[in-house]
């Protein structure tokens, strides 16, 4: 037994989860404490952000600090050992997400949401390996990695292209790292899925 800081009820060890920075140890607040701040945070993002912006400019040096020294000290490790959980709870996690999916639908959906507006370049990339996989122009041996990087640094202002179109009028190109080029909007469309163009 032991006292959530924040709920201050006593509670069996087991409803404390295990800190994510050391896996050891449990956090000083109990599960349904975390889960409901989660919940709140994402409600109330502005009062939050308010709150944040208050606590990060009074601490700023201390908090840097802290969270390079902790950056360089365990990302390999926290890597490599979530990687591992989840392979092995892998059936386990499906069974987890599914239910809570359907208890906070709407704040995963606002996740998803607010995830897909940071991170253009990695929707097109699933986007494109979607299309193509439909139509089976992914080989085995595609650098699925390097392609997600190729979308993602994708300059400003310029679109990826299938160099060959994966569904052209004489040929079909593939969805490989060295069938792609950077083009800007007009150049694609002016091309549209000729080739030679
Ligand atoms: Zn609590």
């Amino acid at each position: 037994m032991r006292a959530c800081v924040v709920c201050k009820r006593r509670k069996s060890l087991e409803s404390f989860g295990f800190s994510h920075i050391h896996p050891k140890r449990r956090n000083k607040s109990c599960k349904n404490c975390i889960q409901k701040g989660t919940i709140w945070n994402q409600r109330h993002k502005s009062k939050r952000n308010i709150i944040q912006k208050h606590y990060f400019s009074r601490n700023k040096d201390r908090i840097l600090s802290a969270q390079r020294s902790m950056y360089d000290k365990y990302r390999n490790r926290e890597r490599l050992r979530s990687k591992q959980y989840r392979i092995l709870h892998k059936q386990e996690r499906q069974v987890k997400q599914k239910k809570y999916y359907r208890q906070y639908h709407e704040l995963c959906k606002l996740r998803v949401k607010s995830w897909a507006n940071r991170n253009p370049g990695k929707v097109r990339a699933i986007t494109r390996k979607h299309q193509a996989s439909r139509d089976h122009r992914i080989p085995a041996w595609a650098n699925l990695k390097a392609i997600s990087m190729f979308y993602k640094n994708c300059p400003k202002g310029m679109v990826v292209d299938h160099i060959i179109p994966l569904k052209g009028q004489q040929i079909s190109g593939l969805h490989i790292l060295s069938n792609l080029q950077y083009l800007t909007p007009r150049e694609n469309s002016r091309k549209s899925n000729k080739y030679p163009y």
